[in-house]
């Protein structure tokens, strides 16, 4: 007989609630296959894009940071179903952090599933009361007088950040701006720099 592993807790309770779910009809399993292709599909060069095309196009970017959730069906990714996107801008001035201090809300249609450190109680935690010490173990240093603002993702919003386009930039294309931005960035642990160009040539 093979032993069998014990499921964790939250399994256990996942399924359960899941069945009971379809039991009344709520939800049925087409449409939880549906929801995990949807997920499966957000990646962050989507994000990516749309951060470069608001660099590049300023009706673009006035409509990101308008409805993040309009921005990203119009480039052609699917939001039926999750909760609004909103897009927060970064200035010489001000840097967003984006956490979910409750568990791992995060814009998955548009920058993919969530890295294991963002489901982390170390950074769901610290990010809120040291957010300058999290940044720099990313190896992320501001210039000095940025104001720093975290923003809790919930199950009600989704956020992600509009980085400042980084110097040396200038007369990029979109394609060239798109592969220097990390799902890092979007998130605002780390900052795009042309630099990046560089190391990936
Ligand atoms: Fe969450």
């Amino acid at each position: 007989m093979s032993a069998k592993l014990p499921l964790p807790e939250s399994v256990e309770l996942l399924e359960k609630f899941v069945t009971a779910l379809q039991r009344r009809g709520v939800l049925t399993e087409a449409d939880i296959e549906r929801r995990k292709a949807l997920t499966d599909e957000g990646n962050p060069a989507t994000g990516a894009r749309m951060i470069a095309r608001a660099w590049l196009d300023p009706d673009g970017r006035a409509l990101m940071l308008r409805d993040g959730t309009a921005a990203a069906e119009a480039m052609g990714v699917s939001m039926a179903g999750a909760p609004p996107l909103g897009v927060l801008e970064n200035t010489p001035e001000l840097h967003h952090l984006i956490v979910c201090t409750l568990c791992s809300c995060y814009p998955r249609a548009v920058i993919g599933y969530p890295p294991h450190w963002y489901k982390s109680f170390a950074y769901r935690s610290r990010a809120v009361r040291e957010p300058r010490a999290v940044l720099a173990e990313f190896g992320t240093a501001l210039p000095e007088g940025v104001r720093v603002r975290v923003v809790d993702s919930t199950a009600d919003y989704r956020w992600m950040v509009l980085p400042l386009r980084p110097p040396g930039t200038e007369g990029w294309s979109e394609d060239e701006l798109t592969a220097i931005i990390t799902r890092d960035d979007m998130v605002g642990v780390s900052l795009p720099s042309a630099e990046r160009r560089q190391q990936a040539a």
